[in-house]
Protein backbone atom coordinates (compact mmCIF):
# COMPACT_ATOMS: atom_id res chain seq x y z
CA UNK A 1 0.00 0.00 0.00
CA UNK A 2 2.73 2.58 0.98
CA UNK A 3 4.79 1.28 -1.56
CA UNK A 4 2.23 1.33 -4.12
CA UNK A 5 1.70 5.57 -3.41
CA UNK A 6 5.26 5.79 -3.77
CA UNK A 7 5.71 4.45 -7.24
CA UNK A 8 2.24 6.16 -8.29
CA UNK A 9 2.65 9.76 -6.69
CA UNK A 10 -0.65 11.93 -7.36
CA UNK A 11 -0.74 14.34 -10.62
CA UNK A 12 -0.76 13.65 -13.64
CA UNK A 13 0.35 10.52 -15.83
CA UNK A 14 3.08 13.06 -17.77
CA UNK A 15 3.98 14.31 -14.44
CA UNK A 16 3.96 11.01 -12.77
CA UNK A 17 5.94 9.28 -15.86
CA UNK A 18 8.42 13.05 -16.11
CA UNK A 19 9.24 11.99 -12.15
CA UNK A 20 9.70 8.49 -13.43
CA UNK A 21 11.90 9.47 -15.83
CA UNK A 22 14.29 12.37 -13.82
CA UNK A 23 14.04 9.94 -10.74
CA UNK A 24 15.64 6.75 -12.57
CA UNK A 25 18.42 9.30 -14.88
CA UNK A 26 19.58 10.85 -11.01
CA UNK A 27 19.45 7.46 -9.87
CA UNK A 28 21.66 6.14 -12.62
CA UNK A 29 23.46 8.77 -12.84
CA UNK A 30 24.70 9.25 -9.29
CA UNK A 31 25.38 5.11 -9.57
CA UNK A 32 27.62 5.66 -12.69
CA UNK A 33 29.69 8.46 -10.88
CA UNK A 34 29.69 7.00 -7.33
CA UNK A 35 31.61 3.69 -9.25
CA UNK A 36 33.56 6.26 -10.86
CA UNK A 37 34.54 8.14 -7.88
CA UNK A 38 35.69 4.93 -6.18
CA UNK A 39 38.24 3.66 -9.05
CA UNK A 40 38.94 6.91 -9.58
CA UNK A 41 40.17 7.40 -5.60
CA UNK A 42 41.33 3.33 -5.61
CA UNK A 43 43.69 4.07 -8.44
CA UNK A 44 45.26 7.25 -7.37
CA UNK A 45 45.76 6.05 -3.73
CA UNK A 46 47.51 2.98 -5.22
CA UNK A 47 49.82 5.19 -7.81
CA UNK A 48 50.34 7.13 -4.19
CA UNK A 49 51.69 3.92 -2.29
CA UNK A 50 53.69 2.57 -5.45
CA UNK A 51 55.94 5.37 -5.51
CA UNK A 52 56.27 5.81 -1.60
CA UNK A 53 57.68 2.08 -1.70
CA UNK A 54 59.31 2.68 -4.81
CA UNK A 55 61.22 5.80 -3.52
CA UNK A 56 61.90 3.25 -0.37
CA UNK A 57 63.61 0.60 -2.58
CA UNK A 58 65.57 3.56 -4.22
CA UNK A 59 67.03 5.12 -1.33
CA UNK A 60 67.93 0.88 -0.16
CA UNK A 61 69.87 0.56 -3.51
CA UNK A 62 71.47 4.06 -2.62
CA UNK A 63 72.54 2.77 0.93
CA UNK A 64 74.16 -0.09 -0.59
CA UNK A 65 75.91 1.39 -3.17
CA UNK A 66 76.86 5.11 -1.36
CA UNK A 67 76.45 5.06 1.58
CA UNK A 68 74.85 6.60 4.16
CA UNK A 69 75.93 10.29 3.86
CA UNK A 70 74.78 9.75 0.10
CA UNK A 71 71.15 8.90 1.72
CA UNK A 72 70.92 12.01 3.98
CA UNK A 73 72.03 14.20 1.76
CA UNK A 74 69.38 12.95 -0.75
CA UNK A 75 67.01 12.55 1.79
CA UNK A 76 67.57 16.77 2.72
CA UNK A 77 67.51 17.42 -1.34
CA UNK A 78 64.56 15.78 -1.79
CA UNK A 79 62.40 17.12 0.98
CA UNK A 80 63.90 20.69 -0.09
CA UNK A 81 62.51 20.17 -3.65
CA UNK A 82 59.13 18.73 -3.03
CA UNK A 83 58.65 21.35 0.29
CA UNK A 84 59.15 20.34 3.64
CA UNK A 85 55.38 21.08 4.55
CA UNK A 86 54.68 18.16 1.87
CA UNK A 87 56.98 15.61 2.60
CA UNK A 88 59.39 14.39 5.55
CA UNK A 89 61.78 11.27 5.57
CA UNK A 90 63.51 10.02 8.36
CA UNK A 91 65.66 7.39 9.49
CA UNK A 92 64.72 5.27 12.09
CA UNK A 93 66.58 2.51 14.25
CA UNK A 94 64.40 -0.63 14.36
CA UNK A 95 63.51 -0.06 17.72
CA UNK A 96 61.98 3.61 17.12
CA UNK A 97 65.24 5.80 17.81
CA UNK A 98 65.27 8.45 15.14
CA UNK A 99 68.94 8.48 13.42
CA UNK A 100 67.87 11.50 10.89
CA UNK A 101 65.26 13.51 9.32
CA UNK A 102 64.63 16.33 7.39
CA UNK A 103 62.78 19.27 8.56
CA UNK A 104 60.31 17.98 10.98
CA UNK A 105 58.66 20.94 12.01
CA UNK A 106 55.59 20.95 9.70
CA UNK A 107 54.71 17.24 11.00
CA UNK A 108 55.43 17.62 14.69
CA UNK A 109 53.03 15.26 16.10
CA UNK A 110 54.27 12.46 14.04
CA UNK A 111 55.18 9.68 16.10
CA UNK A 112 57.86 6.58 16.40
CA UNK A 113 55.18 4.69 14.52
CA UNK A 114 55.85 1.43 17.27
CA UNK A 115 53.55 -0.82 15.81
CA UNK A 116 54.75 -0.22 12.04
CA UNK A 117 58.03 -0.79 13.18
CA UNK A 118 56.71 -3.80 15.29
CA UNK A 119 55.58 -5.20 11.93
CA UNK A 120 58.70 -4.51 10.06
CA UNK A 121 60.28 -6.61 12.72
CA UNK A 122 58.66 -9.34 12.02
CA UNK A 123 59.38 -9.35 8.12
CA UNK A 124 57.04 -7.09 6.37
CA UNK A 125 59.01 -5.29 3.74
CA UNK A 126 56.81 -2.23 3.86
CA UNK A 127 54.36 -0.47 6.51
CA UNK A 128 51.73 2.07 4.85
CA UNK A 129 49.54 4.26 7.27
CA UNK A 130 47.05 6.69 6.62
CA UNK A 131 47.99 9.96 8.61
CA UNK A 132 45.42 12.37 10.25
CA UNK A 133 47.64 15.13 11.71
CA UNK A 134 46.08 17.91 13.68
CA UNK A 135 48.77 20.26 11.77
CA UNK A 136 48.02 19.16 8.07
CA UNK A 137 45.30 20.49 6.29
CA UNK A 138 45.23 17.19 4.43
CA UNK A 139 45.53 13.55 5.26
CA UNK A 140 49.37 11.91 4.90
CA UNK A 141 50.22 8.98 3.64
CA UNK A 142 53.84 7.18 4.90
CA UNK A 143 56.07 4.37 4.53
CA UNK A 144 58.26 2.39 6.63
CA UNK A 145 60.77 0.12 4.64
CA UNK A 146 63.82 -1.20 6.24
CA UNK A 147 66.61 -0.44 3.43
CA UNK A 148 69.68 -1.62 5.68
CA UNK A 149 70.44 -3.68 9.11
CA UNK A 150 68.74 -2.01 11.66
CA UNK A 151 68.02 1.15 9.50
CA UNK A 152 64.16 2.01 8.54
CA UNK A 153 63.00 4.69 6.26
CA UNK A 154 59.89 6.38 6.85
CA UNK A 155 58.28 8.74 3.79
CA UNK A 156 55.51 10.41 4.66
CA UNK A 157 53.50 12.90 2.01
CA UNK A 158 50.48 14.56 2.32
CA UNK A 159 47.72 13.32 0.11
CA UNK A 160 46.73 17.16 -0.57
CA UNK A 161 46.99 16.80 -4.62
CA UNK A 162 45.01 13.50 -4.61
CA UNK A 163 42.47 15.48 -2.69
CA UNK A 164 42.23 18.53 -4.78
CA UNK A 165 42.21 16.00 -7.69
CA UNK A 166 38.98 14.53 -6.43
CA UNK A 167 37.85 17.93 -5.01
CA UNK A 168 37.89 18.78 -8.92
CA UNK A 169 36.23 15.85 -10.11
CA UNK A 170 33.56 16.67 -7.65
CA UNK A 171 32.91 20.24 -8.11
CA UNK A 172 32.66 20.07 -11.97
CA UNK A 173 30.58 16.23 -11.76
CA UNK A 174 27.75 17.79 -9.35
CA UNK A 175 26.83 20.78 -11.03
CA UNK A 176 26.84 19.24 -14.25
CA UNK A 177 24.73 16.33 -12.92
CA UNK A 178 22.17 18.86 -11.50
CA UNK A 179 22.28 20.62 -15.40
CA UNK A 180 21.62 17.29 -16.69
CA UNK A 181 18.91 16.21 -14.36
CA UNK A 182 16.96 19.41 -15.69
CA UNK A 183 17.79 18.60 -18.56
CA UNK A 184 16.28 14.97 -18.30
CA UNK A 185 13.25 16.23 -16.63
CA UNK A 186 12.26 18.45 -19.41
CA UNK A 187 13.09 15.51 -21.80
CA UNK A 188 11.08 13.89 -20.82
CA UNK A 189 8.64 15.89 -19.66
CA UNK A 190 8.16 16.88 -23.49
CA UNK A 191 8.43 13.17 -24.61
CA UNK A 192 5.51 12.21 -22.00
CA UNK A 193 3.45 15.37 -23.06
CA UNK A 194 3.55 14.01 -26.50
CA UNK A 195 3.05 10.62 -26.11
CA UNK A 196 0.05 11.29 -23.87
CA UNK A 197 -1.23 14.04 -26.45
CA UNK A 198 -3.23 11.39 -28.39
CA UNK A 199 -4.87 10.23 -24.97
CA UNK A 200 -5.71 13.77 -24.21
CA UNK A 201 -7.34 14.12 -28.25
CA UNK A 202 -9.09 11.59 -27.28
CA UNK A 203 -10.46 12.75 -24.33
CA UNK A 204 -11.16 16.05 -25.49
CA UNK A 205 -13.74 14.90 -27.89
CA UNK A 206 -15.49 12.27 -25.76
CA UNK A 207 -15.91 15.46 -23.82
CA UNK A 208 -17.31 17.34 -26.68
CA UNK A 209 -19.27 14.15 -27.34
CA UNK A 210 -20.88 14.00 -23.94
CA UNK A 211 -22.01 17.71 -24.61
CA UNK A 212 -24.12 16.69 -27.60
CA UNK A 213 -21.67 17.05 -30.74
CA UNK A 214 -22.12 13.67 -31.34
CA UNK A 215 -20.70 14.14 -35.21
CA UNK A 216 -17.26 15.04 -33.55
CA UNK A 217 -14.12 12.63 -34.66
CA UNK A 218 -10.58 12.60 -32.71
CA UNK A 219 -7.90 13.70 -35.41
CA UNK A 220 -5.82 11.13 -37.29
CA UNK A 221 -2.33 11.87 -37.39
CA UNK A 222 -1.01 8.50 -39.31
CA UNK A 223 1.64 8.41 -36.27
CA UNK A 224 1.40 4.67 -36.56
CA UNK A 225 1.21 3.93 -32.67
CA UNK A 226 -1.27 2.82 -29.78
CA UNK A 227 -2.78 5.89 -29.39
CA UNK A 228 -3.78 5.73 -33.60
CA UNK A 229 -5.12 2.83 -33.02
CA UNK A 230 -7.18 4.01 -30.18
CA UNK A 231 -8.23 6.78 -32.02
CA UNK A 232 -9.41 4.61 -34.66
CA UNK A 233 -10.78 2.34 -32.49
CA UNK A 234 -12.81 5.36 -30.72
CA UNK A 235 -13.76 6.70 -34.02
CA UNK A 236 -14.81 3.19 -35.40
CA UNK A 237 -17.15 2.91 -32.74
CA UNK A 238 -18.40 6.39 -32.49
CA UNK A 239 -19.69 5.48 -35.96
CA UNK A 240 -21.08 2.17 -35.09
CA UNK A 241 -23.11 4.04 -32.26
CA UNK A 242 -24.53 6.93 -35.01
CA UNK A 243 -25.33 4.32 -37.21
CA UNK A 244 -27.59 2.44 -34.25
CA UNK A 245 -28.85 5.95 -33.24
CA UNK A 246 -29.66 7.17 -36.83
CA UNK A 247 -31.49 3.52 -36.96
CA UNK A 248 -33.24 3.46 -33.92
CA UNK A 249 -34.62 7.38 -34.85
CA UNK A 250 -35.45 6.19 -38.46
CA UNK A 251 -37.34 3.24 -36.87
CA UNK A 252 -39.17 5.45 -33.88
CA UNK A 253 -40.52 8.22 -36.94
CA UNK A 254 -41.54 4.94 -38.55
CA UNK A 255 -43.28 3.64 -35.88
CA UNK A 256 -44.89 6.80 -35.17
CA UNK A 257 -45.68 7.50 -38.72
CA UNK A 258 -47.54 4.08 -39.43
CA UNK A 259 -49.08 3.67 -36.29
CA UNK A 260 -50.71 6.93 -36.98
CA UNK A 261 -52.52 6.51 -40.13
CA UNK A 262 -54.88 3.35 -38.33
CA UNK A 263 -55.16 5.20 -35.32
CA UNK A 264 -56.44 8.09 -37.19
CA UNK A 265 -58.56 5.86 -38.94
CA UNK A 266 -59.77 4.15 -36.13
CA UNK A 267 -60.85 7.82 -34.64
CA UNK A 268 -63.02 8.47 -37.38
CA UNK A 269 -65.05 5.43 -38.25
CA UNK A 270 -65.44 5.65 -34.09
CA UNK A 271 -66.15 9.66 -33.97
CA UNK A 272 -68.97 8.55 -37.17
CA UNK A 273 -70.50 6.05 -35.46
CA UNK A 274 -70.67 8.50 -32.68
CA UNK A 275 -71.56 11.55 -34.24
CA UNK A 276 -74.09 10.20 -37.32
CA UNK A 277 -77.21 8.43 -36.50
CA UNK A 278 -76.89 5.21 -38.58
CA UNK A 279 -79.04 1.90 -38.38
CA UNK A 280 -77.55 -0.97 -37.36
CA UNK A 281 -76.42 -2.22 -40.10
CA UNK A 282 -74.01 0.71 -40.62
CA UNK A 283 -72.89 0.65 -36.93
CA UNK A 284 -71.84 -2.92 -37.52
CA UNK A 285 -69.62 -2.00 -40.56
CA UNK A 286 -68.26 0.49 -38.65
CA UNK A 287 -66.83 -1.96 -36.09
CA UNK A 288 -65.82 -4.09 -38.39
CA UNK A 289 -63.62 -1.47 -40.03
CA UNK A 290 -62.84 -0.67 -36.83
CA UNK A 291 -61.60 -4.62 -36.03
CA UNK A 292 -59.91 -4.83 -39.37
CA UNK A 293 -57.65 -1.82 -38.64
CA UNK A 294 -57.43 -3.14 -35.02
CA UNK A 295 -55.83 -6.54 -36.73
CA UNK A 296 -53.74 -4.95 -38.60
CA UNK A 297 -52.40 -2.76 -36.01
CA UNK A 298 -51.69 -5.83 -33.57
CA UNK A 299 -49.83 -7.52 -37.03
CA UNK A 300 -47.68 -4.70 -37.10
CA UNK A 301 -46.81 -4.65 -33.15
CA UNK A 302 -46.85 -8.84 -33.25
CA UNK A 303 -44.08 -8.43 -36.29
CA UNK A 304 -42.03 -5.77 -34.33
CA UNK A 305 -41.72 -7.81 -31.61
CA UNK A 306 -40.93 -11.10 -33.52
CA UNK A 307 -38.21 -9.67 -34.94
CA UNK A 308 -36.99 -8.30 -32.13
CA UNK A 309 -36.97 -11.56 -30.33
CA UNK A 310 -35.32 -13.25 -33.25
CA UNK A 311 -32.91 -10.61 -33.52
CA UNK A 312 -32.31 -11.20 -29.82
CA UNK A 313 -31.25 -14.75 -29.72
CA UNK A 314 -28.62 -15.56 -28.22
CA UNK A 315 -27.14 -19.02 -26.41
CA UNK A 316 -28.45 -22.42 -26.71
CA UNK A 317 -31.15 -23.02 -28.85
CA UNK A 318 -32.87 -26.63 -28.84
CA UNK A 319 -33.54 -27.74 -32.28
CA UNK A 320 -36.18 -30.19 -33.48
CA UNK A 321 -36.23 -31.93 -37.12
CA UNK A 322 -38.10 -30.26 -39.23
CA UNK A 323 -39.28 -32.28 -42.54
CA UNK A 324 -38.91 -28.86 -44.68
CA UNK A 325 -40.54 -30.96 -47.63
CA UNK A 326 -43.79 -31.52 -46.24
CA UNK A 327 -43.18 -27.66 -44.38
CA UNK A 328 -43.22 -26.36 -47.84
CA UNK A 329 -45.68 -28.39 -49.16
CA UNK A 330 -48.53 -27.33 -46.55
CA UNK A 331 -46.96 -23.83 -47.06
CA UNK A 332 -48.32 -23.79 -50.67
CA UNK A 333 -51.68 -25.29 -49.94
CA UNK A 334 -52.44 -23.10 -47.52
CA UNK A 335 -51.77 -20.23 -49.92
CA UNK A 336 -53.38 -22.15 -52.91
CA UNK A 337 -56.28 -20.42 -52.37
CA UNK A 338 -55.25 -17.32 -53.22
CA UNK A 339 -53.09 -17.82 -55.23
CA UNK A 340 -56.50 -19.12 -57.17
CA UNK A 341 -58.15 -15.78 -56.63
CA UNK A 342 -55.00 -13.92 -57.86
CA UNK A 343 -54.82 -16.43 -60.87
CA UNK A 344 -50.90 -17.42 -59.98
CA UNK A 345 -49.92 -20.41 -60.33
CA UNK A 346 -47.97 -21.81 -57.93
CA UNK A 347 -45.26 -24.63 -57.89
CA UNK A 348 -42.56 -26.31 -55.65
CA UNK A 349 -39.81 -27.80 -56.77
CA UNK A 350 -38.66 -30.39 -54.01
CA UNK A 351 -36.45 -33.00 -53.58
CA UNK A 352 -37.70 -36.39 -52.33
CA UNK A 353 -36.83 -35.51 -48.80
CA UNK A 354 -35.07 -32.65 -46.59
CA UNK A 355 -34.85 -33.26 -43.17
CA UNK A 356 -32.91 -30.31 -41.27
CA UNK A 357 -32.59 -29.75 -37.38
CA UNK A 358 -34.28 -25.90 -36.57
CA UNK A 359 -37.44 -24.22 -35.64
CA UNK A 360 -40.27 -25.43 -37.60
CA UNK A 361 -42.27 -22.55 -36.80
CA UNK A 362 -39.65 -19.92 -37.44
CA UNK A 363 -38.98 -22.05 -40.79
CA UNK A 364 -42.71 -21.83 -41.19
CA UNK A 365 -42.80 -17.56 -40.99
CA UNK A 366 -39.94 -17.26 -43.59
CA UNK A 367 -41.59 -19.26 -46.17
CA UNK A 368 -45.42 -17.64 -45.38
CA UNK A 369 -43.75 -14.26 -45.55
CA UNK A 370 -41.95 -14.93 -48.80
CA UNK A 371 -44.71 -16.48 -50.40
CA UNK A 372 -47.07 -14.04 -49.43
CA UNK A 373 -45.03 -11.50 -50.86
CA UNK A 374 -45.03 -13.01 -54.47
CA UNK A 375 -48.68 -14.01 -54.78
CA UNK A 376 -49.23 -9.85 -53.28
CA UNK A 377 -46.60 -8.95 -56.16
CA UNK A 378 -47.32 -11.34 -58.89
CA UNK A 379 -50.23 -10.15 -61.67
CA UNK A 380 -53.04 -12.61 -62.82
CA UNK A 381 -51.62 -14.83 -65.22
CA UNK A 382 -48.07 -15.26 -63.40
CA UNK A 383 -46.20 -18.35 -61.78
CA UNK A 384 -44.53 -18.28 -57.93
CA UNK A 385 -42.04 -21.16 -57.87
CA UNK A 386 -40.66 -22.60 -54.25
CA UNK A 387 -37.65 -24.47 -54.55
CA UNK A 388 -35.43 -26.57 -51.99
CA UNK A 389 -32.14 -27.14 -52.42
CA UNK A 390 -29.60 -29.50 -50.03
CA UNK A 391 -26.23 -29.38 -50.92
CA UNK A 392 -22.53 -28.63 -49.36
CA UNK A 393 -23.93 -28.75 -46.16
CA UNK A 394 -26.33 -25.70 -46.88
CA UNK A 395 -30.32 -25.69 -46.97
CA UNK A 396 -31.36 -22.95 -50.35
CA UNK A 397 -34.91 -22.45 -50.04
CA UNK A 398 -36.37 -19.75 -52.99
CA UNK A 399 -39.14 -18.14 -53.86
CA UNK A 400 -39.35 -16.89 -57.60
CA UNK A 401 -42.22 -14.99 -59.13
CA UNK A 402 -42.71 -13.39 -62.46
CA UNK A 403 -44.53 -10.18 -60.83
CA UNK A 404 -43.53 -6.73 -60.76
CA UNK A 405 -40.27 -6.76 -59.65
CA UNK A 406 -37.93 -4.47 -57.57
CA UNK A 407 -35.90 -1.30 -59.14
CA UNK A 408 -31.99 -0.70 -58.63
CA UNK A 409 -32.87 2.14 -56.55
CA UNK A 410 -35.28 -0.27 -53.86
CA UNK A 411 -33.24 -3.30 -53.73
CA UNK A 412 -30.69 -2.25 -51.55
CA UNK A 413 -33.30 -0.96 -48.69
CA UNK A 414 -36.00 -3.79 -48.90
CA UNK A 415 -35.10 -5.86 -45.90
CA UNK A 416 -34.82 -2.50 -43.94
CA UNK A 417 -38.01 -2.05 -40.95
CA UNK A 418 -40.91 0.08 -42.60
CA UNK A 419 -39.66 0.08 -46.26
CA UNK A 420 -42.07 -0.18 -49.47
CA UNK A 421 -41.46 0.20 -52.70
CA UNK A 422 -43.51 3.27 -54.44
CA UNK A 423 -44.74 1.15 -57.06
CA UNK A 424 -46.18 -1.38 -54.41
CA UNK A 425 -47.92 1.15 -52.48
CA UNK A 426 -51.76 0.09 -53.80
CA UNK A 427 -51.27 -3.36 -51.72
CA UNK A 428 -51.93 -3.79 -48.22
CA UNK A 429 -48.66 -4.37 -46.15
CA UNK A 430 -46.85 -3.27 -43.27
CA UNK A 431 -42.93 -3.41 -44.69
CA UNK A 432 -41.84 -5.24 -42.24
CA UNK A 433 -42.45 -9.01 -43.28
CA UNK A 434 -38.71 -9.21 -45.59
CA UNK A 435 -37.57 -7.37 -42.07
CA UNK A 436 -39.19 -10.68 -39.96
CA UNK A 437 -37.27 -13.51 -43.24
CA UNK A 438 -33.57 -11.30 -42.49
CA UNK A 439 -33.86 -11.37 -38.92
CA UNK A 440 -35.23 -15.18 -38.81
CA UNK A 441 -31.96 -16.32 -41.21
CA UNK A 442 -29.92 -14.58 -39.12
CA UNK A 443 -31.37 -16.56 -36.06
CA UNK A 444 -30.72 -19.56 -37.85
CA UNK A 445 -26.88 -18.72 -38.68
CA UNK A 446 -27.99 -17.95 -42.25
CA UNK A 447 -29.19 -15.20 -44.48
CA UNK A 448 -31.13 -14.31 -47.00
CA UNK A 449 -30.74 -12.09 -50.50
CA UNK A 450 -33.16 -10.57 -53.48
CA UNK A 451 -31.99 -10.71 -56.89
CA UNK A 452 -35.28 -8.61 -59.44
CA UNK A 453 -35.94 -7.51 -62.49
CA UNK A 454 -38.38 -4.61 -62.57
CA UNK A 455 -41.40 -5.39 -64.59
CA UNK A 456 -39.68 -9.67 -64.91
CA UNK A 457 -39.77 -10.41 -61.53
CA UNK A 458 -37.87 -11.40 -58.24
CA UNK A 459 -35.99 -14.37 -56.43
CA UNK A 460 -35.28 -14.54 -52.95
CA UNK A 461 -32.77 -16.93 -51.51
CA UNK A 462 -32.60 -17.83 -48.23
CA UNK A 463 -29.43 -19.85 -47.25
CA UNK A 464 -29.11 -21.31 -44.07
CA UNK A 465 -26.57 -23.84 -42.56
CA UNK A 466 -27.79 -27.62 -42.22
CA UNK A 467 -27.69 -27.50 -38.30
CA UNK A 468 -26.23 -30.05 -35.68
CA UNK A 469 -28.99 -31.32 -33.09
CA UNK A 470 -27.92 -28.27 -30.84
CA UNK A 471 -26.26 -24.87 -31.71
CA UNK A 472 -24.92 -21.93 -30.58
CA UNK A 473 -26.40 -18.98 -32.14
CA UNK A 474 -25.33 -15.23 -32.12
CA UNK A 475 -27.73 -12.20 -32.97
CA UNK A 476 -28.25 -10.76 -36.35
CA UNK A 477 -26.43 -7.49 -36.85
P1 LIG B 1 -44.83 -5.61 -47.07
O1 LIG B 1 -45.65 -5.81 -45.89
O2 LIG B 1 -45.00 -4.26 -47.69
O3 LIG B 1 -44.91 -6.70 -48.05
P2 LIG B 1 -42.11 -6.52 -46.84
O4 LIG B 1 -41.06 -6.15 -45.86
O5 LIG B 1 -42.52 -7.92 -46.94
O6 LIG B 1 -43.34 -5.57 -46.52
O7 LIG B 1 -41.62 -6.02 -48.25
C1 LIG B 1 -41.07 -4.75 -48.38
C2 LIG B 1 -41.30 -4.23 -49.77
O8 LIG B 1 -40.48 -4.96 -50.70
C3 LIG B 1 -42.67 -4.40 -50.25
O9 LIG B 1 -43.51 -3.34 -49.85
C4 LIG B 1 -42.49 -4.41 -51.76
O10 LIG B 1 -42.39 -3.09 -52.22
C5 LIG B 1 -41.14 -5.07 -51.93
N1 LIG B 1 -41.30 -6.52 -52.24
C6 LIG B 1 -41.19 -7.54 -51.38
N2 LIG B 1 -41.36 -8.73 -52.03
C7 LIG B 1 -41.57 -8.43 -53.32
C8 LIG B 1 -41.79 -9.22 -54.48
N3 LIG B 1 -41.85 -10.53 -54.45
N4 LIG B 1 -41.96 -8.56 -55.65
C9 LIG B 1 -41.89 -7.22 -55.72
N5 LIG B 1 -41.69 -6.41 -54.65
C10 LIG B 1 -41.52 -7.02 -53.46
Amino acid sequence: MYLSKILRPPGTLASRLTLWYAGIFTISALVAFGAFYLVISTVISKNTDQDLMADVQEYSSMLAAEGIDKVKAEMAWEALSDGQEHIFLRLLSMDGKELAATDMSAWKSIGTGSRALEKLRRGADYVLETLDLPEQEFKARTVYGSIGPNLVLQIGESLEEDAEFLELHRTVFIPLMAVMVIIAAIVGWLMARRALSGVEEVTKTAIEISKGALDKRVPFKARGDEIERLATTFNYMLDRINVLIKGMREMSDNIAHDLRSPLARIRGVAEMALTTSATEEEHKAMAGSMLEECDRLLGMINAMLDIAEAESVAGEVKLEEVDLVSLIQRACELFQAIAEENEVKVTARLPESCVVYGEARKFQRMVANLLDNALKFTPPEGTVTVSLKADNGQVVISVIDTGIGISEDDLPHIFKRFYRCDNSRAQQGTGLGLSLVKAIAGSLGGSVNATSHLGKGSTFTVTLPELPLSHQFQPSS
